[in-house]
């Protein structure tokens, strides 16, 4: 048994995604959603133990709260002190956090290596940590981390030191995203363009943090996290003027097969979940 952990969890596709795949390899493995919030996180945890599940992905508000009672993290969970899948290897259960390998795996599927990259990067949430971890860590050379002065300022500080710990060889820098003169000189020298705000997503689905389409050059990559809707007004306008896009809905699922890669040493068929659950 498999399972899904956080709240509220009830119009979660994990359950559909897994169970497909389970079926499609013929195994006998069965995935569950289970509403959990924070102040439970621990007794789901201990409950992974108990029942022998071979795991459970972690969503919001438990990614942070599980970590206490898992008994390894990867380098990723460690730096970001988030969780989005618990693997249970024999006993020993070991948090990770495929967001941001579903991102660069996105990117990778796209025929794009973030190694050697430099990369604008629009927010330090939940999901920008995910994304600079890991590409930090895969060998980014620069990520340049763009936040409005916000109340995740302070947060993104902290957490931005922690990832440039972790992966010391990545030149990481953070600004205001108000201050449009750098966001441009920084967008101008880089590869990789992506937004990791809630921008682009409702109730802003009318917005895009890139106001001056001038700034899109072909050879610019951009890619957004929000995959609802699939293509925000940032990657419809960023593939009008020609560059590259990868959206958040290949992330998404790049995230899940990078899970499901996790369980089962299995390879997700990605494009057959996008057609089945996402159109
Ligand atoms: P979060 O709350 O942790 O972070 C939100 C970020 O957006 C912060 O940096 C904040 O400063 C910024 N922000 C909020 N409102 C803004 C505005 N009006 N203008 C500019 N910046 C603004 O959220 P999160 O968990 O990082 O999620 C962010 C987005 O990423 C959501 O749309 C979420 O659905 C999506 N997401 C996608 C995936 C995926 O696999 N594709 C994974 C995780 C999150």
């Amino acid at each position: 048994m498999l399972g899904l952990i956080g709240t509220p969890v009830e119009h979660s596709k994990s359950p559909a995604m897994y169970n497909y795949c389970f079926q499609k390899f013929d195994l006998d493995w069965a995935y569950l959603a289970f509403d959990i919030p924070a102040e439970q996180a621990g007794e789901a945890v201990a409950a992974i133990r108990t029942l022998g599940m071979r795991g459970a992905n972690v969503t919001m508000p438990c990614k942070n709260a599980v970590i206490p009672f898992v008994d390894a993290l990867t380098p990723a969970a460690r730096a970001i002190q988030a969780v989005n899948t618990i693997v249970n290897e024999g006993g020993v259960l070991v948090g990770h956090n495929t967001d941001g390998c579903g991102y660069t795996q996105n990117l990778r599927r796209n025929g794009i290596e973030v190694a050697g990259k430099k990369i604008v990067l629009l927010g330090g949430g939940g999901a920008a940590s995910a994304i600079a971890i890991q590409a930090a860590l895969e060998g980014a050379a620069e990520i340049a981390v763009f936040n409005l002065r916000d109340a995740f300022w302070p947060r993104v500080e902290q957490g931005l030191k922690a990832i440039a710990q972790a992966a010391p060889g990545c030149a990481i820098s953070l600004q205001d995203l108000e201050d449009r003169s750098a966001l441009k000189a920084a967008i101008d020298r880089c590869d990789i363009l992506s937004n990791a705000t809630r921008v682009g997503m409702a109730p802003y689905e009318d917005q895009s943090n890139i106001t001056d389409l001038s700034w899109f050059r072909p050879d610019l990559v951009v890619t957004d996290v929000v995959y609802a809707p699939p293509e925000t007004k940032m990657l419809r306008e960023a593939r009008v003027a020609g560059c590259k896009t990868c959206d958040g809905l290949g992330m998404l699922l790049c995230q899940g097969a990078e899970a499901f890669r996790l369980y089962s040493g299995l390879e997700m068929p990605v494009e057959e979940i996008r057609a089945l659950l996402y159109t």
